[in-house]
């Protein structure tokens, strides 16, 4: 499943030969079933992590809004010690973000040590939305994927391991999105009219997240294109692309005290 979603280190993610209505192969009864396992399988590694204390990892979630960001995330860690685990959700900056570099706010909360760090949404909005809305002029805009690649480069040598995920959505999954968020009472508030413009820029997103993708894709951060118009699938890819992660890092427990006696309890 990883090569079929991987955005290979000089590729691009060729969004035009890739189906975000891709159940990748699975039925959805076995797909959940699936999940269930990794969500086990987290929270173990997750463990071992922390007793190792010395490396962390890195969950960068990008796509369009009615992507299904946040359900990913409820679906993903549901089962993982929330003590471990930081979300971190980038809105339009504030003023006091705005009178820094746009890697401040993003640096301030990388994992600690032990932890993982979900960013919902990232530092490439600061490639992608500020250049579709033209809130930065577009010769400062070019020279992000650069510094980005660098930043991550030293982020991933310092012990963090990276992982980029594109939630694939298709137009009509994201106007079904959009309905499902109308009509539910409970949803509702999240709509806001800000959405609907979103939606007409569709293409030019699209178009953007094409080259930053192609720029950014790294070996030490690579980005995974996962096919988001079934929740099912969007979870159960990046459940495993965190489980494969984790276990490549095989993280170590630390020996146990020898000054410890089993016995004396
Ligand atoms: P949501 O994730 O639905 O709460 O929406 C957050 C909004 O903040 C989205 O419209 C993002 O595009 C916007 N946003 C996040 N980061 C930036 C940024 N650096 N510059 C401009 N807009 C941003
Ligand atoms: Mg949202």
């Amino acid at each position: 499943m990883k090569d079929e979603l991987l955005v290979k280190p000089g590729d691009h993610p060729h969004f035009a030969n890739r189906d975000p209505g891709s159940r990748l192969g699975l039925e959805k009864a076995e797909g959940t079933k699936r999940l269930e396992k990794l969500q086990e399988r987290l929270d173990l590694l997750q463990g071992r992590l922390f007793g190792e204390g010395k490396r962390s990892v890195l969950l960068v979630l990008q796509g369009l809004d009615g992507s299904g960001k946040d359900g990913v995330i409820r679906s993903v860690f549901t089962g993982v010690n929330p003590q471990a685990v930081e979300v971190h959700p980038f809105r339009a900056p504030s003023a006091s973000e705005l009178a820094h570099d746009y890697l401040w706010r993003v640096h301030a909360v990388t994992p600690e040590r032990g932890t993982i760090a979900v960013f919902n949404r990232s530092h490439y909005e600061d490639v992608v939305t500020v250049d579709v809305l033209g809130l930065v002029p577009k010769d400062v805009v070019r020279k992000r994927p650069r510094h980005i690649r660098e930043w991550e480069r030293m982020l991933s040598e310092e012990g963090t391991a990276i992982v980029k995920v594109f939630l694939h959505v298709s137009k009509d999954a994201q106007a079904q999105r959009f309905r499902d968020r109308l009509e539910d009472p409970e949803k509702r508030w999240k709509f806001r009219a800000g959405d609907l413009e979103v939606r007409t820029r569709f293409d030019a997103y699209m178009a953007l997240y094409e080259e930053a993708i192609a720029e950014t894709s790294t070996e030490w951060a690579p980005w995974y294109v996962v096919p988001a118009d079934h929740n099912w699938v969007k979870s159960l890819a990046v459940a495993t692309l965190l489980a494969d992660e984790l276990e490549r890092m095989d993280p170590q427990l630390p020996e146990p005290d020898p000054g410890v006696d089993p016995d004396s309890i």
